[in-house]
C-alpha cells in the first residue's frame, strides 16, 4: 500500500518546527523507521509531517553538568559508537548491539524510540532503568518528565500531540554502579520477546539497591516493585540467584500474544535475570571467588 496524502515541511529551526507542530494533525518525522512503515500500512494519517532532520540544535551527544544529553537527531548508531556513552552510560552501550539491524540503526533515533514507546524496544526500558529525564517542548513551553512517569500504556506516553521530545538526559554512571542487560529475540536484532535491564550499587561484598526493568512482555517497561530487600552477595549461590529471579518475575503480568503465554514469558524473564545476576556478580567480584557451583 501507499501512504495517504500529507503535507510535508522541513524547517531549519526548532522554533519553526514547534510552531508547525501546534497545528492539528501535525506529526514529527525523525528517522522514519517506524513512521514511514505505519503510513504505508495506513495505520496513521497525519495532515502534516514535520521533518526535523535539518535542525542543528537537535543533534549531538553532550556531557553536561546535569547528565549525558542525547538530542532528538542522535541515531542509534551514534549512541553505539560514542565514547562518551561507553564511559558514562555503559548500560546503553551494552544494549545498543541488540537494537534492530544496521540499516535501521543508521536512521532510527533514541528519542524517536522513546516517542513511539514500543513495548519491545530497548530505549524505553533503559530510560526507565536509569531514571532518565525526557525533555518535551512545544511552542512557548518546555517541561521535563521522568522516564518512569512517561510511559503510560501500549504505545501511549505523557507526550501531547503538539510536543516534541527535544532531548533525553541520562544520569552519569557512578563508580560503584554495576549494570546488566539481556534479551530474548527470535533473531539477533529483532524486537525482544522479553528483555531485562538491571542497575545495582556495589557496597562491600554485595550488590544492592537493585533497579530491575522487564520489557517486551508488558504494555510498558516494568520497574520491578520486588527488589528492595534483594541483594546479590559475592558468595550467593546459583540457587539463591534463581530464587531472586523468581521473586521478581512473580510480579509480572505479561501480555499473552503470538510470542507466548504469560507463564512462558515469566519463565523466560527468570532465566535472563538469573544469568544476568550471575554475570554481574562475576564482574563485580572478579577474583574473590563466589558461590557458583
Ligand atoms: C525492521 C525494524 C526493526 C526494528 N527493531 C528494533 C529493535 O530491535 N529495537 C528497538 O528499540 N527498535 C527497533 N526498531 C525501531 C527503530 O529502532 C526506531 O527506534 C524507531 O523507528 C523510532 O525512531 P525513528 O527515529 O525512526 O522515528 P520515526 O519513525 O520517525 O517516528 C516514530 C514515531 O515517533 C514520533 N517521533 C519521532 N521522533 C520524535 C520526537 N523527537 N518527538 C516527538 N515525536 C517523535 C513520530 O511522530 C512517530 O509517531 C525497528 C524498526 C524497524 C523498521
Amino acid at each position: 500500500m501507499k501512504a495517504p496524502a500529507f503535507a510535508y515541511r522541513r524547517p531549519d529551526e526548532l522554533a519553526e518546527a514547534l510552531s508547525l507542530l501546534a497545528d492539528d494533525g501535525a506529526q514529527v518525522l525523525a528517522g522514519g523507521q517506524s513512521l514511514i512503515a505505519s503510513l504505508n500500512m495506513r495505520l496513521s494519517a497525519p495532515a502534516l509531517l514535520v521533518d526535523i532532520n535539518r535542525i542543528g540544535a537537535l543533534r549531538g551527544i553532550e556531557d553536561r553538568a546535569d547528565g549525558i544529553r542525547i538530542g532528538a537527531l542522535v541515531r542509534h548508531v551514534d549512541v553505539l559508537h560514542s565514547p562518551v556513552i561507553a564511559r558514562q552510560v555503559p548500560l546503553l552501550a551494552m544494549a545498543l548491539p541488540h537494537v534492530a539491524h544496521m540499516a535501521v540503526r543508521n536512521r532510527g533515533t533514541t528519542c524517536g524510540s522513546l516517542a513511539l514507546a514500543d513495548p519491545s524496544a530497548e530505549m524505553p526500558a533503559l530510560a526507565v532503568t536509569l531514571n532518565a529525564k525526557i525533555v518535551l517542548e512545544k511552542q512557548g513551553a518546555r517541561r521535563t518528565v521522568a522516564a518512569r512517569d512517561f510511559f503510560q500504556g501500549l504505545y501511549q506516553t505523557d507526550r501531547q500531540d503538539d510536543e516534541m521530545i527535544t532531548e533525553v538526559i541520562f544520569p552519569r554512571a557512578a563508580d560503584d554502579e554495576v549494570f546488566g542487560f539481556a534479551e530474548l529475540a527470535r533473531r539477533h536484532g529483532d524486537f525482544a520477546t522479553v528483555g531485562i535491564a538491571v542497575r545495582a550499587r556495589r557496597s562491600g561484598d554485595t550488590l544492592e539497591n537493585l533497579d530491575v526493568v522487564i520489557f517486551g512482555s508488558e504494555a510498558t517497561p516494568l520497574l520491578s516493585p520486588a527488589t528492595s530487600a534483594l541483594r546479590i552477595a559475592a558468595d550467593a549461590t546459583a540457587p539463591m540467584l534463581a530464587d531472586m529471579a523468581e521473586a521478581i518475575t512473580a510480579t509480572m503480568e505479561p501480555m499473552e500474544n503470538h510470542q507466548g503465554r504469560a507463564d512462558t514469558k515469566r519463565k523466560q524473564a527468570a532465566v535472563l535475570l538469573r544469568r544476568t545476576f550471575r554475570d554481574m556478580q562475576s564482574r563485580a567480584f572478579a577474583g574473590k571467588g563466589n558461590g557458583h557451583d
